[in-house]
């Protein structure tokens, strides 16, 4: 049966994955708490797209910038003017909405109704008013196409209203001395500043690319399907900087690279595909989400766009400094490429996204044997890489010498990847737990171990047993966690 994203919200609360926010004031909405198992999970994630960016790539380093910057890199940025979401309240049941998702759920419903090219046509209009510089044409088109807000059933709407999605604060004491600055809305903007930082500190030659991963914050005018839109969440950005010209080979390049590396973390091929931007913004000349199937349907995980130098440029033109590479190699008449602003490939991926990608795709829901022995089995397959706890060490029974033998590969074990000791209760009930927050093996320790110095490694996904030599189990379990 498919898993609805209910019953995952539900599990990721119960085993420790992912808690509401401030929980015991009723939570605060769009925003979330990783629990214990969670932030292992998250960590694991950001660890591996970390080495993935900067061991495995040639030519891209790291950076961690600050998330408060100077007012002027949103003007330079163009999000002061234009980060915007056009919103609509329905009059009768105060309720506000994003206007272009009112749209959007209409087109799918053209869809499903066997009528696509209305749904076309209806996401035409509504991209070319929502470039307008008044939003009257898409309260227009929400008016024609008769749409009514689904809890007071009443067509009763305000005008569409631009609304930022950037929180701002206050620095300093005094707050009518104080100016304006912005919880940094993406961490791009700390890479595209510190570019000429790295390019000459690192004596980084074009092309080369600078990594990051850190906490963005946008105010969703409506947030939902649970970690996929959150107010709080964090980012795991790249910008490679290029020679002009040469930028769609990268842009190419970069989109399989980051495809195989959602397939290689045990995203199913199946449940990711390329959605091309039929609508470029200004900036870029490419664009392409990758998208997973959540149970809510096929929705972006991450963006590759190709920015040309729209970035760069316009932090030159602003705080008037160059922001100029001189590049050295020869072109084909034998001169030096010389001076220009670098072309920039991003790409950029949520790491709760991802999460919540691979929570989904983990989650694991089935019946195991048949008629009356029939059991329900819920378990997290997570690719070993991934999982929170690698291997659990349990003794059969606590007497005998077992619980100290146990307790003995657990100390040695734990030195090397994340594993648990658990000696209470039944031992198919421990099991079962470490089913339930994705343990991918379990190492019982029985009176065979007390003789010949080997275990049992129970795998969790087709439950089968082996017996392996206690002086293996690091390289055995240390080989499969790695990637
Ligand atoms: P969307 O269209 O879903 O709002 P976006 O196109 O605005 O996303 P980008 O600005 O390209 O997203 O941000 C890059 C990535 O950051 C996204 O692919 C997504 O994984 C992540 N992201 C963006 N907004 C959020 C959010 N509110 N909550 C969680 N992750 C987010």
């Amino acid at each position: 049966t498919a898993s609805t994203l209910k019953d995952i919200i539900s599990h990721a609360k119960e085993y420790g994955f992912v808690f509401p926010s401030s929980e015991i004031y009723d939570g605060l909405q769009a925003v979330y708490d990783y629990g214990q198992n969670g932030v292992e999970l998250k960590n694991n994630l950001k660890t591996l797209w970390w080495k993935a960016m900067t061991m495995l790539n040639d030519n891209v380093v790291g950076i961690d910038a600050a998330i408060f910057m100077h007012p002027l890199t949103w003007k330079a940025s163009g999000h002061v003017d234009s980060f915007n979401d056009p919103m609509i309240d329905n009059k009768d049941s105060k309720k506000r909405y994003r206007a272009d998702q009112l749209l959007e759920a209409k087109a799918e419903q053209y869809e499903a109704e066997g009528t696509p090219e209305k749904g076309k046509a209806l996401l035409e209009a509504m991209a070319a008013a929502m470039t307008a510089d008044d939003m009257s044409g898409l309260r227009q088109i929400i008016l024609d196409e008769g749409i009514k807000c689904p809890i007071s059933n009443t067509a009763n709407w305000t005008e569409v209203r631009q609304f930022n999605l950037m929180f701002s604060t206050q620095v300093g004491a005094v707050s009518e001395d104080a100016s304006l600055i912005y919880l940094r809305p993406e961490t791009a903007q700390g890479i595209f500043v510190n570019f000429l930082n790295v390019q000459k500190s690192g004596r980084m030659k074009v092309p080369f690319g600078i990594a990051q991963i850190g906490k963005a914050f946008r105010n969703e005018i409506v947030a939902r399907n649970f970690i996929f839109r959150m107010r709080e969440f964090e980012q795991m950005e790249m910008q490679f900087f290029v020679r002009p010209g040469t930028e769609m080979e990268w842009y190419n390049k970069w989109k399989e690279t980051r495809l195989k590396f959602h397939q290689a973390i045990g995203l199913p091929a199946e449940n990711l595909k390329y959605h091309d931007h039929e609508k470029l913004a200004h900036y870029a000349n490419a664009a392409v989400d990758i998208e997973y199937k959540f149970p809510f349907g096929f929705k972006e995980m991450e963006g590759i766009h190709s920015r040309t130098a729209f970035d760069l440029t316009a932090h030159q033109e602003l705080s008037r400094k160059k922001q100029q590479y001189f590049d050295a190699e020869l072109d084909e008449n034998g001169k030096p490429y010389g001076n220009y602003i670098p072309y920039v490939v991003e790409t950029s991926v949520g790491a709760d996204r991802l999460f919540l990608a691979i929570l989904c795709n983990a989650y694991t829901d089935e019946v195991v044997g048949e008629g009356e022995n029939a059991k329900q089995r819920t378990y997290l397959k997570f690719h070993p890489a991934v999982a929170p706890i690698k291997a659990a060490v349990l003794p059969l029974v606590k007497k005998d010498g077992l619980a100290e033998k146990a307790q003995d590969i657990y100390h040695a074990l734990k030195r090397s990847f994340n594993v648990t000791y658990d000696d209470g209760g039944a031992i198919g009930k421990r099991y079962t737990r470490q089913d339930l927050i994705g343990t991918p093996y379990c190492i019982a320790v029985d009176y065979q171990t007390m003789e010949d110095e080997t275990v049992t490694i129970r795998h969790r996904d087709s439950m089968e047993q082996e017996r392996v030599a206690i002086a293996d189990l690091r390289d055995k379990i240390g080989f499969a966690v790695s990637m």
